[in-house]
């Protein structure tokens, strides 16, 4: 296998380009487990770990730009205040070591609908920056994802980055696991309350094909929510909006939980979320 690790954004692409059944290395917590158990055997691996433009992160313009190469544990001691959401999902990522070395652009190539990246970027109307030598484009994560760990992304084609709107306006990120830490999401979700625009993002994790949104809750929460007068929440929207959550859901049964128990556990995260969420508002 060829180890090809290019030191500049430049030389990456022109690397992607020559070698397309390359495959690219951020962090190596999801390629090295497919390498070790022998899942995958690529002709290359394409390193991305030196290319300097691709490890910061810069907020401009009301968006913070997430570099393709930036660990969790970034996200966690530096975005908490601007991307609260991101930086909860980041927090239940793994243990602390996969957090140092994982990124949300490898939750994003890999493209498992259990990454927990996912729901906030879903709920937060992200944008994910992607390069080859064809030129960039940004694709809206909400339509980065086309099946089962499957995306966007064409073979020539590295993602630089992840730009994600800051928000004026609380943010929640629940996951339920077969214990509290280290684990692979049975279900997640995610809610963006935007004071400003009056909308109402949402993620649901690892329960249908891709990651999703529940548009349905989300237009019924920018409808209901009690945005003038600032009221706390009635206990008649937060359970409307769980079961609105549940319903957009796709789930399977598998080895992690049954369908009927992830629209169950959605229902009661969304309503539980949007809650917390509202509280934060009314301070
Ligand atoms: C013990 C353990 C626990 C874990 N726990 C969790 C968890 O709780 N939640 C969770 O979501 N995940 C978890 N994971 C999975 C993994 O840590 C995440 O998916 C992580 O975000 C992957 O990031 P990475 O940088 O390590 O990706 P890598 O392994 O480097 O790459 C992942 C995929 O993305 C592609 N890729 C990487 N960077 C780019 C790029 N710039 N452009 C194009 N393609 C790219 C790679 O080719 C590969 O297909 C866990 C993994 C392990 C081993």
């Amino acid at each position: 296998m060829d180890f090809l690790q290019p030191s500049t954004l430049d030389e990456a692409i022109g690397l992607k380009a020559a070698h397309q059944d390359a495959v690219p290395i951020a962090g190596g917590t999801d390629v090295m487990v497919e390498l070790n158990f022998d899942a995958r055997r690529p002709p290359a691996l394409l390193d991305l770990g030196r290319v300097a433009e691709l490890g910061g992160w810069e907020v401009r313009d009301g968006h913070v730009r997430i570099g393709a190469t930036v660990p969790y544990t970034t996200i966690v001691a530096e975005l908490g205040d601007v991307l609260p959401g991101l930086a909860m999902a980041s927090r239940t990522v793994g243990s602390p070591q996969i957090r140092n070395r994982g990124t949300v652009a490898g939750n994003l190539g890999s493209a498992s609908p259990a990454g927990d990246a996912h729901p906030p970027l879903l709920a937060t109307t992200a944008e994910v920056e992607v390069s080859s030598v064809r030129g960039s484009r940004t694709v809206p994560v909400r339509e980065f994802y086309r099946g089962p760990k499957r995306s966007v992304l064409a073979a020539d084609e590295l993602i630089t980055a992840v730009t994600v709107p800051v928000k004026k306006g609380p943010q929640q990120f629940a996951k339920v696991g077969t214990r509290n830490a280290m684990v692979i999401a049975v279900c997640s979700f995610a809610v963006a309350v935007d004071l400003e625009e009056r909308t109402v993002g949402t993620g649901i994790g690892s329960a249908g094909p891709t990651p999703l949104r529940a548009t349905e809750a989300e237009e019924f929460a920018a409808t209901e929510l009690p945005w003038e007068s600032r009221d706390p929440l009635p206990d008649t929207v937060s359970r409307e909006f769980g079961q609105l959550v549940a319903a957009a859901a796709r789930p399977i049964d598998d080895v992690r939980g049954s369908a009927d128990y992830r629209r169950h556990a959605l229902s009661v995260m969304a309503r539980r979320t949007l809650g917390w969420a509202w509280r934060e508002v009314l301070g």
